[in-house]
């Protein structure tokens, strides 16, 4: 049962369409595993409508957004109103991995379109791959934890938006389990332990630290990095 949800406010600035796209692309992933949040959506969303006549033009973040959300309703209507079995198409190259076999639609569409993921080993309890989404301002990533991995300790330089795909993981304050949508602010430390059972499976968006430009920041940026989740 998906007991951790997005705050009121920021389902009302999806809706309304004013959340920068790669958090709506985490909201988008919670709303499609979570019947509650939909439902409280609906309720927003007469609201959002009304802000959106009142609100400036939208981001450049949140049209690509709402152009990829616009591709997958498409298909949707394609294949609804298909009466013949829709050809087969093209086995996804990670078909076979249990863990990524079942991602919410908007996730699993986001993954095709970006290619092959590439894991990068964090430490034996962590991998991590990027996706691509083609902004700045936040990471987009998966972090897969080995069944019992215990990730290092850390807190958050950013606002970090993690949404359970696979599996569960705890901390010292509790346990996430497939839907849970968790909003850590700056300065929250905390040490994910995947459960023992099986792997998991999370999507992070995490706020871009400042970048130092120039030849300075040549030398420093390295250091500032994202830090795992
Ligand atoms: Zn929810």
């Amino acid at each position: 049962m998906i007991r951790h949800h997005p705050d009121n406010n920021m389902l009302l600035e999806y809706a309304a369409g004013s959340l920068p796209w790669a958090l709506s692309l985490a909201v988008s992933a919670h709303l499609q595993l979570c019947p509650q949040c939909r439902q409280q959506r609906e309720n927003l969303d007469r609201i959002g409508g009304a802000l959106l006549c009142d609100s400036a033009p939208q981001s450049v973040d949140t049209a690509a957004f709402d152009q990829l959300m616009g591709r997958i309703e498409h298909e949707d209507q394609q294949e609804a109103s298909s009466g013949e079995a829709a050809p087969a198409k093209p086995r996804p190259v990670y078909s076979s991995d249990p863990v990524l076999a079942d991602l919410p639609k908007v996730i699993r569409k986001l993954v095709t379109s970006t290619g092959p993921l590439k894991w990068r080993r964090v430490s034996s309890a962590l991998r991590t791959s990027r996706l691509n989404t083609g902004q700045d301002r936040y990471e987009v990533a998966f972090q897969r934890i080995c069944r019992g991995g215990k990730v290092a300790e850390h807190d958050h330089r950013g606002r970090e938006v993690t949404v359970v795909l696979y599996g569960s993981f705890s901390d010292s304050e509790g346990v996430y389990r497939r839907g849970d949508f968790l909003l850590r602010e700056p300065g929250d430390v905390h040490r994910p332990i995947a459960t023992q059972d099986q792997e998991c499976l999370c999507l992070s968006v995490v706020e871009a630290p400042v970048k130092v430009t120039g030849l300075l920041g040549w030398l420093i940026n390295p250091f500032l990095s994202f830090r795992p989740a």
